[in-house]
């Protein structure tokens, strides 16, 4: 299945490292003129230097109000692409209210900050588009140490699915992808002990983590025509994980 995206404009969150620098390089390849969001500058000029057409953009979504000077600059967006997040585990009962605030600032709160600049514009210009959500299989399954991140990511869910029935009407598709880990820099923190990677694969069908790609082609799909009826969908990228 080919897909293009030559002259859409794509915004993607957390576009330094990971899930979410895949991506943005993937969109470009594809013909998007790509906005990577990220707060480390290093990160930026890094993949300015793999792919000079990105344009960067520095700033902390845990700042509301930088966000929404910096995103004003950024002009119009089609695609989406919020996949910024971060986690901080903790046994439920010593979690404090800093870590609680600094994980749904950035999973939850930016999440629907970014949203709602983007959509605005996309309403205002009537020319619809495609916003996807990076949840994770722990929005629906509990995790241990993972109160704050799991309850994150069911809010995320719960946002996709409100956000796609608001924006629906002005042709803006909203869905989320929700993987298993991928090993990643996130992924490594909490599942590099292999006693706990081997208990959570032995319940996964397909016997394995997700790759980036996976979760990159799953965004992909989502962001283009060819789902072009689906909106409000939590898509699974877990290898059967929450089938079972
Ligand atoms: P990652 O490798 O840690 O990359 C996260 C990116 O987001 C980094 O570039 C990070 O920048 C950026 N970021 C974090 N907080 C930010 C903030 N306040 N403002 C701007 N940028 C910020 O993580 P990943 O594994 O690719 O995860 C991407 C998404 O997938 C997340 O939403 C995560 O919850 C989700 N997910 C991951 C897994 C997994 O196992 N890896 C599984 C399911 C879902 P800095 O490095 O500068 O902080």
């Amino acid at each position: 299945m080919d897909v293009s995206f030559a002259g859409k404009r794509a915004l993607v969150t957390g576009a330094g490292k990971g899930i979410g620098r895949a991506t943005a390089l993937r969109l470009a390849r594809c013909g998007a003129k790509v906005a990577a969001v990220t707060r480390t500058q290093a990160d930026l000029d890094s993949l300015v230097q793999q792919c000079a057409s990105i344009i960067p953009v520095c700033v902390d979504l845990a700042d509301w109000g930088a966000t929404e000077a910096t995103l004003q600059d950024v002009g119009p967006i089609d695609l989406l692409v919020n996949n910024a997040g971060c986690s901080d585990l903790q046994p439920f009962l010593d979690v404090t209210p800093e870590q609680f605030d600094k994980l749904f600032n950035v999973n939850v709160k930016a999440v629907m900050h970014v949203s709602q600049v983007v959509a605005r514009g996309m309403k205002a210009r009537g020319s619809g588009g495609s916003i996807v959500n990076v949840s994770s299989q722990a929005s629906q399954c509990a995790f241990r140490d993972h109160a704050v991140y799991c309850a994150t990511k069911g809010a995320l869910d719960m946002l996709t699915k409100v956000m796609a029935l608001e924006l629906g009407p002005h042709q803006i598709r909203v869905n989320s992808v929700n993987p298993t880990v991928v090993m990643t820099e996130m992924g490594r923190l909490a599942w590099s002990s292999p006693d706990r990677a081997q208990t959570l694969l032995s319940r996964v069908p397909l016997g394995r983590f997700a790759e980036v790609d996976d979760v990159v082609n799953s965004i992909l799909f989502l962001l283009s025509d060819k789902s072009n009826m689906t909106t409000g969908v939590t898509l699974p990228v877990d290898g059967g994980f929450l089938a079972c």
